[in-house]
């Protein structure tokens, strides 16, 4: 194995390979479950050096984990045995010129998302993905995950807006698929499949994006809804109203809000009353002649009527309207930091969430009395984060985490859901799929994988257990 690190060390210089100490910052997940140390960091500074590496680690036997910012929150950016070398793409973050006439911009997979969202504003153009992890997400993770966020139900999810890609091969070669066009129809649609394949079939080095103008306005509103049917009701109705220019539709718990609140001392809430759910609200268009303000007020006015929502204000200030977006995004950051939690990233049709949180709650109340129920997310497209914490007082789940998974997964399935809406599988919820997918669709995947990585070298242990 010391011939191999001096391999790879000879290829990236000092700059690109880490050790020891240097490499612990990549080493743990988001959610600190998963994660030994690896032989190694390495963090090519081009898609050359990426396929060197890879090629090397293939010949030497040694596993390859693919790591974006290392947000993912199923496990699958960091090693699970020691013979396995991280491969960071954290140094590859040039950003292209963006096209305006096509809506398209070529990056690196180490763009950070946030740091895209920056470089597009002076340009009027914006790429349609937000989620809480953005300041740390990066282009190639959030295409191997196939990342959803707030925009989904109007924009879609990452392979919606992937036009092309550069993906450096299990064998370490490089498919140069890195056209700008919507429609290109030749052959499989090998992009669509590297978006949420986690890095099992190759590593994304470079993408072509979707990119569309700014709108010119938007109005948000923070709403209290009489309980989650309501939201429900409300959404349905808002769709009908505002059409192509609904751009958010969130939902969070009092349960959440309290959280964030105790945890993240700089958030407010500036509502007068409190209610069970939340709705965020966000309108928006490129015509500033579109009377946004006045469609919203007219569909609150409906709710307020129809006893739907019991309180509610349009953000008067862009720092107010941050301020609203913040509540819903620090979620998942405010039952962090009240400790011991179980995350389920649940999808039913929209139409369902609230039959969905309702017998979810008798369900996780039957298992463990006085479970902490705290679920936040898409209104728009049904993806429901069903997270829970133990009883007050008590620090775990009385080793019944299995029995909860389980179980919601079960009851999703019933609607007609999903139990990995938008996170993907990792290493977390491959017993999951192997529980909840049949025979057929599992051997598809397996098949694909041993196709791609015969030598399994690429995330072994991610998404498939094994290739066939
Ligand atoms: C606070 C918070 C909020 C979140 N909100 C959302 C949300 O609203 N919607 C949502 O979809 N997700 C959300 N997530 C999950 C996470 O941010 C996304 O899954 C994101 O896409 C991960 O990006 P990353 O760069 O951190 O990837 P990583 O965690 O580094 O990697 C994720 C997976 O992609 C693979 N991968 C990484 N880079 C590459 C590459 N270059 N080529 C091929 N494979 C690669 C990894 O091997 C791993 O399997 C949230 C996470 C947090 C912590």
């Amino acid at each position: 194995m010391t011939d191999h690190v001096t391999t790879l060390s000879e290829i990236l210089g000092p700059k690109g390979w880490l050790s020891g100490t240097d490499a612990e910052p990549y080493q743990r997940d988001w959610l600190n479950r998963y994660g030994v140390a690896p032989l190694g960091v390495a963090r090519p500074a081009n898609t050359a050096e990426a396929a060197a590496v890879v090629k090397a680690c293939r010949e030497a036997g040694v596993a390859v984990i693919p790591q974006g910012g290392n947000t993912g929150l199923c496990g699958g950016a960091v090693a699970d045995q020691p013979n396995a070398v991280i491969v960071s793409l954290s140094r590859m973050t040039a950003i292209g010129e963006p096209n305006p006439e096509s809506g398209s911009i070529a990056v690196d997979a180490g763009v950070v998302l946030a740091a895209l969202h920056e470089a597009l504003e002076p340009h009027g153009l914006m790429f349609p993905m937000h989620l809480g992890a953005e300041g740390s997400a990066r282009i190639g993770g959030l295409i191997g995950t196939n990342a959803g966020g707030s925009q989904a139900f109007r924009y879609g999810m990452m392979q919606d807006l992937v036009l092309g890609l550069e993906v450096v091969t299990p064998d370490g070669m490089v498919w140069d698929g890195l056209r700008a066009v919507q429609k290109d129809n030749a052959g499989y649609q090998l992009r669509k499949l590297y978006c949420g394949a986690e890095g099992t079939l190759g590593i994304v080095t470079r993408a072509v994006l979707r990119l569309y103008p700014t709108p010119k306005q938007q109005t948000s509103a923070l709403l209290v809804m009489s309980d989650f049917a309501a939201a429900v009701s409300f959404g349905v109705y808002l769709r009908g109203e505002a059409g192509e220019f609904l751009a958010g539709l969130e939902f969070f718990s009092d349960a959440g809000l309290a959280l964030a609140l105790k945890h993240l001392p700089d958030l407010a809430y500036q509502l007068e009353s409190r209610g069970d759910v939340y709705l965020l609200v966000e309108l928006a268009s490129g015509s500033p002649r579109v009377p946004l303000d006045e469609i919203l007020n007219s569909a609150l006015e409906w709710g307020m009527e129809q006893g739907l929502v019991t309180d509610g204000a349009l953000a008067n200030s862009g720092a107010q309207r941050s301020q609203f977006w913040r509540l819903r995004e620090e979620q998942p950051e405010g039952q962090r930091l009240e400790g011991e939690q179980l995350k389920h990233d649940i999808s039913v049709p929209p139409g369902a969430i609230a039959r969905f949180i309702k017998a979810g709650a008798e369900i996780c109340g039957g298992i463990l009395p006085g479970v902490r129920i705290n679920p936040f997310g898409h209104l728009g497209d049904g993806n429901i984060h069903y997270n829970l914490s133990p009883p007050e007082g008590r620090a775990d789940f009385d080793g019944k985490a299995g029995q909860f998974a389980e179980a919601l997964t079960s009851l999703a399935t019933e609607m007609g859901g999903s139990f990995a809406a938008e996170h993907g599988l990792g290493r977390a919820k491959i017993a999951m799929a192997e529980q909840n997918r049949g025979i057929v669709e599992r051997e598809l995947m397996a098949r694909l994988k041993g196709a791609f990585d015969p030598q399994d070298t690429l995330n072994p242990g991610v998404l498939v257990h094994a290739p066939l």
